[in-house]
């Protein structure tokens, strides 16, 4: 029997290495707000009853009128994380914290998930396996980690344990919306520190949040992109990358710049914007490290002494394959190292494999599915493309696991 029938169960369990519910909570500094209207929460475009909304989250707090007389759509990032954690806490499907995945095999009739927790290794059984690994921070080359040099993603832990700040100097490298972000939040934290930001560019450049643009990240973009010729496909990826990429809050960048005029009038300087430059850490030692910053055109250097290095260097998609072992035939699922996935978010794999469920990748599928592949704004159509394509998939026995 490959069909399923009524009464058929689906059974799901949730796999998570942090030790508990954090959404980039390393970035949750004071004035950062959602990048994405409120109503692009997990449920909305969805199902707008659900009461899993953002509004009923802030019905449920007591703010609801409040945040009316905000008049925004976009709520802080405390906030949204806030939410966030809220409706994690009243999900009924059992999810494990601090548990990792290392490792999914096929062993001929299902997948075989090995993770590793406080409670050792575990093997789980699942017809389908739904990877939402998300993002890596990525470092320049060569660039090695220390108490005083890190990426920004774990800003405020990594910001708590530099061991001591004896200079007040910050070296931080970038000029995206998180460098951007990281140099307001020590300006306005270390008002005594010097700030140096260095990047390759003239500025940082404005994203682009406007209504004709923002339709890319509509649920109804998805067909359209995944259907495209590739070069076409490529294209939009290049022509709207500022949509999401490298982009900086227009707001932002004024105050930034506010700040830099106001220094310049009051003759005392302590953001320093080093643009068209790169910045090379020369030196390290217990107290501090040293950093080159060079015009690139090798026209200027100069050395700073910093007590920290923060790398505002951005994100590169985690490959499904850093998970699946030799058992899983991955033969036609990648070209030139991207994922090959059909409109469902289903790896595509031998048919063996599939028959019985799959592999589906939520998020890390720009190429095929467009821009708003990995982003919250269609989240909550995804989760349903992928709970769907499940539900309806031939099973060949009545208890159908899926992780
Ligand atoms: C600072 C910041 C702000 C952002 N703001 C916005 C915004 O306003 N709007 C927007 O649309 N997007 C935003 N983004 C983009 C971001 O990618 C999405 O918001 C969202 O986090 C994507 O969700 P995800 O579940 O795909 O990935 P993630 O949120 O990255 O979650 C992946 C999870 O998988 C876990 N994991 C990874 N590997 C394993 C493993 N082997 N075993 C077990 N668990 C594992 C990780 O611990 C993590 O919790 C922001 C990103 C950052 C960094």
């Amino acid at each position: 029997n490959t069909t399923r029938e009524p009464g058929d169960r689906t059974t799901a369990r949730f796999l998570e290495k942090q030790p508990y519910f954090g959404w980039h909570d390393g970035m949750l500094l004071p004035g950062t707000d959602m990048q994405i209207s409120f109503l692009k929460d997990l449920v909305t475009q969805r199902d707008p009853v659900s009461s899993y909304s953002f509004l009923n989250y802030l019905h449920d707090r007591g703010r609801l009128s409040a945040f009316i007389n905000l008049s925004t759509f976009t709520p802080s990032r405390h906030e949204f994380h806030d939410y966030l954690s809220w409706a994690a806490g009243r999900v009924t499907v059992p999810v494990s914290y601090g548990t990792s995945v290392e490792r999914i095999s096929w062993n001929g009739d299902h997948y075989e998930v090995t993770t590793s927790s406080s409670r050792g290794q575990e093997i789980l059984r699942a017809r389908s396996v739904v990877l939402g690994t998300g993002i890596r921070p990525h470092l320049p080359e060569g660039v090695e980690t220390s108490a005083r040099v890190f990426h920004n993603h774990q800003l405020i832990s990594h910001l708590a344990q530099v061991p001591s700040l004896d200079h007040r100097t910050f070296v931080v490298v970038g000029a995206g919306q998180s460098a951007a972000e990281v140099v307001k939040h020590l300006y306005d934290t270390y008002p005594e520190a010097q700030i140096h930001n260095s990047f390759r560019g003239f500025g940082y450049t404005p994203s682009d949040s406007t209504p004709f643009a923002n339709q890319i990240f509509d649920p109804e973009a998805v067909d359209g992109h995944y259907t495209a010729p590739a070069e076409l496909k490529r294209e939009l990826l290049v022509k709207h990358r500022l949509t999401n990429y490298s982009a900086v809050d227009e707001d932002l960048i004024n105050e930034l710049y506010q700040h830099c005029y106001d220094e310049q009038v009051a003759g005392i300087r302590r953001l320093h914007v080093h643009k068209v430059t790169r910045a090379e850490i020369t030196g390290q030692t217990d107290d501090h490290v040293t950093v080159q910053i060079s015009d690139l055109a090798d026209r200027d250097t100069r050395n700073v002494t910093a007590d920290a290095v923060i790398y505002a260097t951005g994100f590169r998609p985690s490959s499904p394959c850093d998970l699946l072992d030799s058992t899983v035939d991955v033969t036609g699922a990648f070209v030139d190292g991207l994922s090959v996935v059909d409109r469902d978010y289903r790896l595509h794999l031998p048919r063996e494999t599939n028959q019985v469920g799959g592999i589906y990748l939520n998020g890390n599928v720009e190429h095929s599915h467009g821009l708003t592949s990995s982003l919250l704004s269609n989240v909550a159509i995804r989760a349903q493309d992928i709970l769907t394509s499940i539900t309806d998939n031939p099973v060949t026995t009545k208890e159908n696991n899926h992780v």
